[in-house]
């Protein structure tokens, strides 16, 4: 699972350019399904079995990202932000720019502790105001790499272990999603109805891509794998984000724009306890899943969302628990098997 986890992450893909991403989970899930397709506007859709129920599985293939939004005389690039980043975690991080000719390093410079007054050291800086050096002389040479306005940007950085079952990486929301995804399609042998496996498009800029793949396919019910904040860090008041790293998968009851289907929670509950995984629940104040719009699509499809909790989410330095993962597996494993009695 790590080693699959690993090439996710290393696979680039932000909103819009979900293809790296699509064409790998496309190829891992291939011998667990039946009928593989990828729709008008890019979202990945696998089929397995058939009749009723229909279940259908959600994983945002996207992941933030910036965008090349000028080139200036000197070499420089300015950017823009895809998805929502805090600009504290940007300064001085390195990043790959896909231009025309294949990926290219560059750097978000910071002004030298060496020349910054007091005023400075305590200021944040606008992302406005950052810019990629890719060590280019000026404009041409930008030019000659292969860079043009639109290229897509996206975080350098490498899949590590930390200590016992925690890893660290960029893009684990939703590489995490994507893996949970695959893994239940491995798992799922004997089942009653059609699941369905979506990978879906531009999660990270208005959850644009579970719309149109929910109103076409139809489902009875909507399960969609995300990652979410958790408040067991020493800078979060334990309030402010109730899951836990390791404490297992949890069940979004409520988030920004939805709130759950009082049946949908009590069906999750009964698995997790029939199948004794430890589950969360959590209310994302400030944030949506794919799963948040469904049951405003047709005459209304009613979704859960089963998230991984994960600290740092939208830096270049998320950590998470595999031991999370797997139980995650486990309990949607068994929801996919139980749609059909609960249903
Ligand atoms: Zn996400």
């Amino acid at each position: 699972m790590e080693d699959l986890l690993k090439r996710l992450v290393d696979s680039a893909s932000i909103s819009g350019y979900e293809k790296n991403i699509r064409d790998l989970i496309s190829k891992e899930i291939k011998p667990y399904v039946d009928e593989i397709k990828i729709d008008k506007i890019g979202n990945l859709i696998c089929k397995k079995g058939s009749g009723s129920p229909k279940v259908m599985l959600t994983a945002h293939m996207d992941e933030v990202g910036l965008m090349v939004k000028y080139i200036d005389d000197d070499g420089f690039i300015k950017f823009e932000p895809v998805g929502g980043w805090d600009p504290k975690v940007l300064l001085s991080q390195k990043f790959k720019i896909h231009g025309t000719k294949g990926p290219v390093i560059g750097v978000i410079g910071s002004k030298p502790i060496h020349l910054q007054d007091r005023e400075d050291v305590n200021k944040v800086v606008k992302l406005n105001d950052m810019f990629i050096d890719i060590g280019a002389k000026n404009k041409k040479e930008v030019a000659a790499i292969g860079i043009r306005l639109g290229d897509f940007i996206t975080i350098y950085g490498e899949f590590n272990k930390l200590n016992g079952s925690r890893i660290t990486a960029h893009g684990f929301d939703d590489r995490l999603g994507c893996l949970v995804m695959i893994e239940v399609m491995k798992n799922l042998k004997k089942f009653k109805g059609t699941v369905y496996a979506v990978g879906t498009v531009k999660e990270e800029i208005g959850l644009v891509g579970v719309r149109g793949s929910a109103f076409s396919i139809n489902p009875d019910v909507v399960i969609s794998l995300d990652t979410t904040t958790c408040g067991d860090t020493p800078e979060l008041k334990p309030y402010e984000a109730p899951a836990r790293m390791g404490l297992g998968p949890v069940l979004v009851v409520k988030d920004a724009i939805s709130i759950i289907q009082s049946e949908m929670k009590e069906w999750v509950e009964d698995v997790a306890k029939k199948n004794k995984i430890k589950i969360q629940f959590d209310i994302l104040s400030g944030g949506a899943t794919d799963a948040s719009v469904t049951p405003m699509i047709r005459e209304g499809i009613p979704s859960i969302a089963i998230l991984t909790p994960s600290r740092y989410l939208h830096t270049p330095t998320e950590v998470a628990d595999m031991n999370d993962v797997k139980n995650a597996v486990t309990l949607v494993t068994e929801l996919v098997k139980s749609a059909s009695t609960s249903i």
